[in-house]
């Protein structure tokens, strides 16, 4: 029996990195990608030390160039890529009256485009296996908006709707495509908050807390793996209940 391969972007750090440990303790092979070898070096480290599988690939999502080489890589090292995590992100914030278009541009170009990208170069070998999972992480402000996010808000919500409509194209070849999307998770995106607006986004948690990695990753595992068999173009909000 071979071992699954789970390909996660913005692997690095954050919630990146807790799917992809995650996953490797549920018996994936992992393939840790994001833009610098180092850190995705470290990643693999702390994977090989649990006793897992991986492979590290430098990925720039904005490259067209950049994903063709890093899924080649993989594939020719793993030979299959099973379940594809759409994780890269970024944020940009300002209101929309003054956003300056290279922060449109640039988190369209990551959290959206580059999703696509990474979907359309693992596409065929899932179709070639009958067998495939792809989670895109949105988030809470791609359902609810978000004053101040008018880009990351419209790249996501653009994410909810790459995933449906890709999961109504793969059901035929049992591809499911689904989204998660985490409320306010404590990482590096979101450290560089002021106090004040960390508080007030608590406030409105009814669960009382920020999330952790491990909480998306969680989800992320679920939809992966066989239990999710039946589940495709949905939406999963792991945001303690910040948005119902
Ligand atoms: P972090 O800022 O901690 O990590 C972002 C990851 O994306 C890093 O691995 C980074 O690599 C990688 N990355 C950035 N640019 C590129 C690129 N061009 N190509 C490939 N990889 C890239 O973010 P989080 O872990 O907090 O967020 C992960 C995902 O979850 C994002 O999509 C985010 O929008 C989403 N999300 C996060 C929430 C939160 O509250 N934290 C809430 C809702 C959604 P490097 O280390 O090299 O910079």
């Amino acid at each position: 029996m071979f071992n699954r391969v789970a390909f996660v972007t913005g692997a690095s750090r954050g919630i990146g990195r807790a799917i992809a440990l995650s996953l490797c303790r549920s018996g994936f092979d992992i393939v840790v990608a994001s833009p610098e070898i180092e850190k995705n070096e470290e990643v693999a480290e702390e994977i090989r030390a649990c006793s897992g599988e991986a492979m590290t690939v430098n990925l720039d999502v904005t490259s067209a160039e950049s994903v063709k080489t890093a899924f080649a890589k993989a594939l020719a090292d793993k030979t299959r890529i099973d379940v594809l995590v759409n994780n890269a992100g970024i944020t940009r914030d300002g209101l929309a009256v003054r956003m300056k278009p290279n922060d449109w541009d640039l988190v369209m170009q990551i959290n959206l485009d580059g999703a696509f990208r990474c979907c359309q170069a693992v596409l065929p070998t899932m179709m070639r296996n009958r067998w495939g999972r792809i989670v895109n992480i949105a988030s809470v402000v791609g359902q609810a908006g978000s004053a101040g996010q008018a880009n990351y808000a419209a790249s996501k919500a653009g994410l909810i709707g790459l995933t449906k409509a890709l999961a109504q194209e793969m059901a035929s070849r049992n591809i499911t495509v689904n989204a998660v999307a985490p409320g306010y998770i404590d990482t590096d995106m979101t450290k560089v908050l002021p106090e004040d607006v960390r508080a007030k986004i608590l406030a409105a948690v009814p669960l009382g807390r920020m999330g952790k990695p491990e909480d998306i990753a969680n989800a992320v595992k679920f939809l992966a793996g066989e239990d999710a068999a039946y589940i495709t173009g949905q939406v999963l909000a792991v945001n303690g209940g910040m948005y119902m």
